[in-house]
């Protein structure tokens, strides 16, 4: 008899944007003639941009040549992606980084859900609520137990510290889906605490391209002695269009250490390369000449200009729900407008509704966990157009 990891039937049964997906599914065929807007989940919608398609294109063309055909790609990314990586994002803002605590991978989702395997089932671990869904429900998977930090109007959506010591925390920032940050000195503060309860934090940076306000922090490295406590999570995925092309990479900082039962200290670097070279094979050579070229001056400026068009979306939604007279949160530096359900009405209520009557689909702040109900998801990454209408069909609702 096959027995199953039971910590599975711990987690719910649906992913959060199956059961949406599941719920837009039945409503477009009971109403086929109607047009569905979705300001739903967070996925691109805009190309990627010329200068990533040419060398998409080129590195394609050396596959059809013996003398120019890559394998396997090394399982830690090509050195000319880490370089690119190195400079652009480290280097350039005054990071000290070396170029083997970089690990190129085929996400952020795949990074922050895997990281669980390098570490001990009996760490407690913290995580913001509400947050991605993926480190709650990884953790459970892997039968830790887990300490929820609310994040609310409340306490400005800036996580207290928990009431007992915990080994391991995740912070994302800029966060989804509050779309909140932290400020430099409100990030040191969780830093600081890492480093006097010998804590490991999981920061979460997919949305690091959006940051606009100065005093945000890019990296979490900004922080001194963030290199002895933290780990660090990138994505191309909102950064350069590549959700559907599959490039992220991590950080795990040579300093980083955790100990075995039998008291040894060992090397989370090490340990981390141990796990991607077992069971992963490294991410798509052509995937990461499209990355590398997202660091070219022509790959910026062309990314920037999409990441500006999101944003302005971002401002439409924000605008149009304020003047509905909804409290926002978000929005400036990050592609997610978080709001405040009308007439507490629960998440899902809200969602139902919208979709019913406005054909307009978002995520229920629920579905975040439970500091989320009450509280509704928007996402930037519409097209405009489309962007502009669901928000004149909101606001006819009212
Ligand atoms: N981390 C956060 C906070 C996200 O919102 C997402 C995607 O929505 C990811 C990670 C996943 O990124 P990737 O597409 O690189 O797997």
């Amino acid at each position: 008899m096959i027995k199953l990891n039971e910590h599975y039937t711990e987690i719910g049964n649906n992913y959060l944007f199956a059961e949406v997906a599941r719920r837009v599914k039945e409503y477009k065929t009971a109403q086929p003639e109607k047009q569905v807007i979705s300001l739903g989940i967070g996925d691109v919608t805009q190309p990627i941009v010329p200068a990533v398609i040419e060398a998409i294109h080129k590195a394609t063309d050396e596959m059809a040549n013996a003398a120019t055909l890559r394998g396997y790609a090394p399982y830690e990314g090509y050195d000319f992606l880490i370089q690119a990586i190195l400079k652009h994002d480290f280097v350039d803002r005054g990071i000290d980084i070396a170029a083997d605590e970089i690990f190129v991978s085929d996400g952020a989702k795949s990074d922050t859900g895997n990281i669980g395997d390098i570490l001990g089932k009996e760490n407690l671990v913290a995580v913001t609520d509400p947050a991605y869904p993926v480190y709650v429900d990884t953790n459970k998977m892997a039968g830790r137990n887990i300490t929820l930090l609310p994040c609310t109007p409340a306490n400005d959506f800036v996580p207290a510290f928990p009431e007992k010591p915990v080994d391991v925390i995740y912070l994302c920032y800029p966060n989804n889906p509050t779309g909140t940050v932290l400020t430099k000195l409100q990030l040191k503060k969780w830093v600081d605490y890492a480093l006097e309860h010998q804590s490991l934090i999981l920061f979460d940076a997919a949305y690091e391209a959006y940051i606009s306000q100065p005093d945000v922090p890019h990296s979490i490295y900004e922080i001194p002695g963030a290199k002895k406590v933290a780990i660090e999570f990138r994505s191309f995925s909102k950064t350069a269009g590549f959700t559907g092309m599959r490039a992220g990479y991590t950080i795990v900082p040579k300093e980083l250490t955790a100990t075995t039962s039998k008291g040894e200290t060992l090397s989370l670097n090490t340990m981390w390369l141990r796990r991607q070279s077992t069971k992963f094979n490294g991410t798509a050579y052509i995937v990461q000449r499209g990355a590398e070229a997202v660091y070219s001056s022509e790959g910026q400026k062309q990314i920037r200009e999409v990441i500006q068009y999101y944003m302005e979306n971002a401002r439409i939604i924000k605008n149009g729900l304020e003047e509905l007279g909804l409290t926002t949160y978000g929005g400036v530096n990050a592609p997610y407008i978080w709001t405040q359900t009308p007439n507490g009405q629960t998440s899902w209520e809200f969602f139902d509704l919208l979709l019913n009557q406005a054909q307009v689909v978002g995520t229920p702040g629920s579905g975040f966990g439970q500091s989320g109900e009450g509280f509704f998801r928007f996402t930037a990454f519409g097209n405009r157009e489309n962007t502009i209408e669901a928000v004149r069909r909101i606001k006819n609702l009212f």
